[in-house]
């Protein structure tokens, strides 16, 4: 029987992670890369590094720009939040009828942008707490063990090629609350995040600011009773105070998005849980003054503040 082909749009940290694991099992993998630019640029290497546990290994998966007319039955979508949307659009038309694309977004928002865009395809969301970084292109390095979260909305049955997840070694699990994950990935992130960019800290030198964690806690957890999520917010400030322990001396995403001078994903994070409530006029004057105070410093700083 052959196999469905792994398309993955953007070969960044996360895409790589993916894209490198599965051709390790053997599974037809494709590269989708944004212009003819960085298909050369792609095909001047020997392929795609990975480097797990200081062991790098390079895999010759052959790459496509995203205006290939190959048809695409399985879409791993791996670009950033902001950018998924427009990168989807330019391959949409190569979706067939019964296609299935996996959101990897951190945050909420683009996942619901990018299924509107699409209504034939199965959209199925993911969320990861796997951690990966490029140490240069084309090279990704496996830096944090982690766990994937996969659903869909109308709570479909798993799909039948997660045996080839589990052959790849890529923790899994099918959820029929992928949502419920979703939004508390969010809420953790909206209360270490923006904080530690804010303070310029560390995630442990949050243990400095436990009634500003504690008071976002709060909000939050009213926030997603509003939003229907109440499962997400149990327990919510055990958990923050567990990560920011168990994480004391990493610097979050958000810290280093900043710090590189890299756009954040704030409107999918803070911006969409500060929406959200807006919309449910549901209170949330903590949120929206800790966003305002993040797009001040982003402001400062010239970096984009949505
Ligand atoms: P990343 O390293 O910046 O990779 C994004 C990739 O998307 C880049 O390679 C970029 O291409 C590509 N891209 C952007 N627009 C494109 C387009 N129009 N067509 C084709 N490719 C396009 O980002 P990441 O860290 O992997 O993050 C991806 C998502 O996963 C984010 O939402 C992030 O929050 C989430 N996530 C990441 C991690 C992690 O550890 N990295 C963990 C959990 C969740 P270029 O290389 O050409 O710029």
């Amino acid at each position: 029987m052959s196999r469905v082909c792994w398309h993955v749009l953007g070969a960044g940290s996360l895409g790589s992670l993916w894209a490198t694991r599965l051709a390790r099992a053997g599974l037809p993998v494709r590269l989708i890369l944004r212009d003819e630019a960085r298909l050369a640029a792609y095909n001047a290497q020997a392929g795609l590094t990975l480097n797990e546990n200081g062991q790098r290994q390079t895999f010759a998966i052959p790459a496509q720009t995203v205006s290939a007319d190959e048809p695409i039955q399985r879409l791993l979508v791996a670009c950033k939040a902001y950018d998924a949307e427009h990168a989807v659009a330019a391959v949409a038309h190569r979706l067939t009828d019964r296609a299935e694309v996996l959101l990897l977004q951190n945050g909420l928002g683009s996942q619901d942008a990018v299924a509107a865009m699409i209504p034939g395809a199965r959209c199925i969301f993911v969320s990861s707490t796997e951690g990966a970084y490029r140490d240069e292109d084309w090279s990704v390095v496996f830096a944090g063990q982690g766990f994937n979260w996969l659903g869909d909305t109308p709570q479909g049955a798993a799909p039948v090629w997660l045996d080839e997840l589990k052959q790849a070694g890529i923790p899994h699990q099918w959820t029929a609350d992928i949502a419920e994950h979703l939004w508390r990935k969010l809420a953790l992130n909206c209360a270490i995040n923006p904080l530690t960019v804010l303070h310029q800290c560390r995630n442990g030198e949050l243990q400095a600011h436990a009634e500003e964690v504690t008071a976002l806690c709060a909000e939050l957890g009213h926030v997603l009773h509003c939003c229907g999520q109440p499962g997400a917010a149990e327990g919510l400030l055990d958990q923050v105070q567990q990560v920011i322990a168990a994480t004391a001396a990493n610097y979050s995403s958000m810290y280093q998005d900043v710090a590189q001078g890299r756009r954040t994903e704030i409107r999918y994070l803070l911006g969409h849980v500060c929406a959200t409530a807006a919309t449910l006029d549901c209170p949330a004057p903590t949120l929206n003054l800790l966003r305002l105070r993040l797009i001040e410093h982003l402001n400062a700083r010239g970096l984009p503040n949505d």
